[in-house]
């Protein structure tokens, strides 16, 4: 069976997840969140006491069993078959993630996962890298950016709690995004086939109208 891939990938907090749910609904494709991957590692590695800077052993790798499923709108993730859905999106994670996430060792292991399964199903994927090494061939690749004040904005608003300081979270963002696109192995960077979105002034429903537009229309 010819499957199709269509990557979404952008920096970070500028809803590729929300557009990648809907598209894969639109065209009931199956989902994979790849940063949920970086996510469900990192917390097993806190968990276990195994810091970044070590090597992360085949030993240790193998210990871990990811699956992620998306059904009637509904995306979980099962880390060792427990429900780390929300869980991955805590603070420590967030905060730890992308130092994790510059390892080979840990990429290899999305990698492979992400492959294994486009092989049987036709995929919308979001993260950093789909579009320019997980799938250089996808069929259709999009790349989300926005301003980091808009992306600081909106995530404080979805965290809903007035502890956390608007300023903060903007300075984590730009943190995220800064070691995500300077790491050596796959950075984030925007493929040059992929067609640029700046999500700033639009609605979650105009971006996916252009994306969908353009699906369309090639
Ligand atoms: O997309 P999300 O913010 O959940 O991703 C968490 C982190 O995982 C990113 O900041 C990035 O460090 C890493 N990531 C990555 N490559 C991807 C997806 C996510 O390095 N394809």
């Amino acid at each position: 069976m010819d499957t199709v891939i269509i990557a979404i990938d952008g920096q970070a907090s500028t809803g590729k997840s929300t557009q990648a749910k809907k598209l894969a609904e639109n065209l009931r494709y199956d989902y994979r969140d790849s940063g949920a991957y970086y996510r469900a590692i990192t917390l097993y590695l806190l968990d276990n006491d195994i810091k970044f800077d070590l090597n992360i052993s085949d030993k240790i790798l193998d210990k871990i069993n990811i699956k992620q499923t998306y059904q009637e709108g509904q995306f979980s993730i099962y880390l060792n078959d427990d429900d780390v859905t929300d869980k991955i999106r805590g603070h420590k994670v967030s905060i730890n993630v992308s130092n994790y996430a510059k390892k080979p060792e840990i990429r290899k292991f999305v990698f492979n996962q992400l492959r294994k399964s486009s092989e049987s199903n036709s995929l919308v994927v979001d993260g950093r890298d789909i579009g320019t090494v997980v799938f250089p061939y996808a069929d259709f690749k999009f790349f989300l950016v926005a301003e980091p004040k808009i992306r600081a904005e909106r995530r404080h608003k979805q965290i809903n709690d007035d502890s956390v300081k608007v300023d903060i979270i903007e300075e984590e963002i730009k943190q995220r995004d800064k070691t995500d696109s300077t790491r050596e192995i796959a950075p984030l960077k925007k493929a040059v086939d992929a067609f640029k979105i700046d999500v700033s002034t639009l609605t979650i429903d105009e971006v996916f109208n252009k994306i969908l537009q353009k699906i369309k229309s090639d």
